[in-house]
């Protein structure tokens, strides 16, 4: 196992991925909020696939929480996080304190305008601003020649190919497959808010979202009435409020009144004090 180089500064993490560069190697970022499982370690293996150096960090992004939401709560495991990269064949670990990434106020921001109107946008006023600016911030930093997303955030992932591309960022942002739980539960570190009674009501989510692509694939149904039952199943399963349910284009992530092409079936939904997002091709 080659060792994990743990790195707190932009300079250092620039010195760390400059000797990689100068010895002929590409590299691959992997930006997280730690609490790792394996669906961040897929990133990494991803990164290893393609011949990439995988850099990944680990930063609890304030500005990409709302006043009401889990930044104090987000859980935190770095020694743990540590163990798991260095396993998994990371070589370079970013952890910065807020005060490195954010030295002063933050005057610059990105907006991604047009994506965010639909799904989480709404929901979470000013997530994707603060998303997109500390994923450039990273990008700036490692300058890697890929970032590795999940598609577990599919909207986050549109969001960023969209910034990369708008920008003529010299970077591919690469989205891959979403890791599951035997059962189907999408990973996710904010599982673990889940009581044992929730963690089985939280399998109905995925299940609701395959029986809507089931329903809609082949165009001859509505997305709307298919997706408000799904919604109205998954309150009588357990959940206690269902923010959207949606079918929505793979590309645009604007709502669809009938299948036609490339689509996505999301949903964000709260359980007790968690609220969980999945989404699954349709
Ligand atoms: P997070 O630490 O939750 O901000 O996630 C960091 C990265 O890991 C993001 O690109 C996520 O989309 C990705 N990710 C989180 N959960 C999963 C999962 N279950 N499968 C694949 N990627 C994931």
């Amino acid at each position: 196992m080659k060792a994990l180089t743990v790195v707190r500064s932009v300079a250092d993490l620039r010195r760390a991925v400059a000797e990689h560069r100068s010895a002929g190697r590409t590299i691959g970022l992997v930006p997280t909020m730690g609490a790792l499982h394996e669906g961040h370690v897929s990133l990494v293996q991803g990164a290893l696939d393609r011949g990439d150096v995988p850099v990944a960090s680990i930063f609890v992004n304030p500005t990409q929480f709302g006043p009401n939401e889990d930044f104090g709560a987000y859980p935190r495991d770095e020694a743990g996080d540590f163990a798991k990269l260095e396993a998994a064949g990371c070589r370079i670990a970013y952890a910065p304190v807020v005060e490195e990434m954010y030295p002063g106020p933050q005057l610059t921001t990105i907006t991604v305008a047009g994506l965010t109107d639909h799904l989480c946008g709404p929901f979470r006023p000013g997530h994707f601003q603060g998303v997109a600016t500390v994923v450039c911030k990273l990008l700036m930093m490692a300058m890697p020649d890929r970032g590795y997303f999940g598609e577990k955030d599919y909207q986050q992932l549109q969001v960023l190919k969209r910034m990369a591309r708008d920008l003529n960022m010299p970077i591919e942002i690469v989205g891959m497959p979403t890791v599951r739980e035997p059962d189907g539960l999408a990973m996710s570190s904010r599982n673990r808010y889940l009581a044992p009674s929730e963690r089985k009501t939280a399998l109905a989510l995925y299940r609701g979202l395959n029986a809507v692509a089931d329903a809609v694939r082949d165009g001859r149904a509505s997305c709307s009435p298919v997706a408000e039952r799904a919604a109205q199943a998954l309150l009588e399963a357990g959940f206690d409020t269902v923010e959207y349910l949606t079918v929505v284009d793979a590309e645009s992530l604007a709502p669809l009144d009938r299948v036609r092409g490339p689509a996505r079936v999301a949903a964000a939904a709260r359980l007790g004090r968690t609220r969980l997002i999945d989404n699954i091709a349709v």
